[in-house]
């Protein structure tokens, strides 16, 4: 059996920092990995940006529950669930993913999970899964004898990518695409589909 990997943020569903910064108008929250690979850096930067201006887990969630699926991400997420074991591996916690799980048809997430102080729904800290979790989850399906296709868009996919069997670069900004050249580029979820089919060994088709 094939299991295909994806990531979450920029491939399934919109970012919900660049979604928050947006609505907040802070606009140091929108970096994401894309621009600071280095993601406790990056997470530390975004905990204290909501503490300065007194935003906790609530103020993100209003966010998120205005948000949706991108276009055409259910879709291609049932036609690869008909043709692959999927699971979704993601830097995002439970509670910001979970209400896009529901949008999704709940399919397996993987990711991490925020501390948040229940009196005052500050969020105090977050809890890694474990360190490179997309890469140990594709080394723990290896171990298995599974294999493994993956997708993503950003820095923090990239040892994910190199570890899968075939790797996809899907919306990648052009740095990105650029630094790894090794990896097919597609922007479409048809291009997507026409990746998977062709990274398979089972003679799956569109
Ligand atoms: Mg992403």
């Amino acid at each position: 059996m094939e299991i295909a990997c994806l990531d979450l943020e920029g491939v399934l569903i919109p970012e919900v920092w660049i979604n928050f910064a947006e609505k907040t108008g802070i606009d140091e929250l929108r970096a994401t990995t894309r621009d600071i690979p280095d993601y406790d850096v990056l997470m530390r930067q975004r905990l204290k940006i909501l503490d300065q201006h007194g935003y906790g887990l609530k103020e993100i969630q209003e966010v998120i529950s205005t948000l949706e699926p991108m276009e055409g991400a259910l879709e291609f997420l049932n036609w690869l669930r008909e043709r692959f074991q999927v699971v979704i591996l993601s830097d995002t916690f439970y509670e910001f993913g979970m209400p896009f799980m529901k949008q999704l048809g709940y399919p397996t997430l993987l990711c991490h999970k925020l501390e948040v102080d229940p009196e005052t729904g500050r969020i105090v800290d977050y809890k890694l899964r474990q360190s490179n979790p997309k890469r140990q989850a594709v080394i723990g399906f290896h171990s298995m004898y599974y294999r493994t296709i993956a997708t993503g868009d950003s820095y923090n996919d990239t040892t994910m990518l190199a570890e899968a069997d075939a790797g996809i670069l899907f919306k990648a900004p052009a740095n990105v695409i650029a630094e790894f050249p090794e990896f097919p580029a597609v922007h479409t979820y048809e291009d997507l589909k026409k990746e998977f089919v062709k990274a398979s060994r089972r003679g799956v088709s569109l």
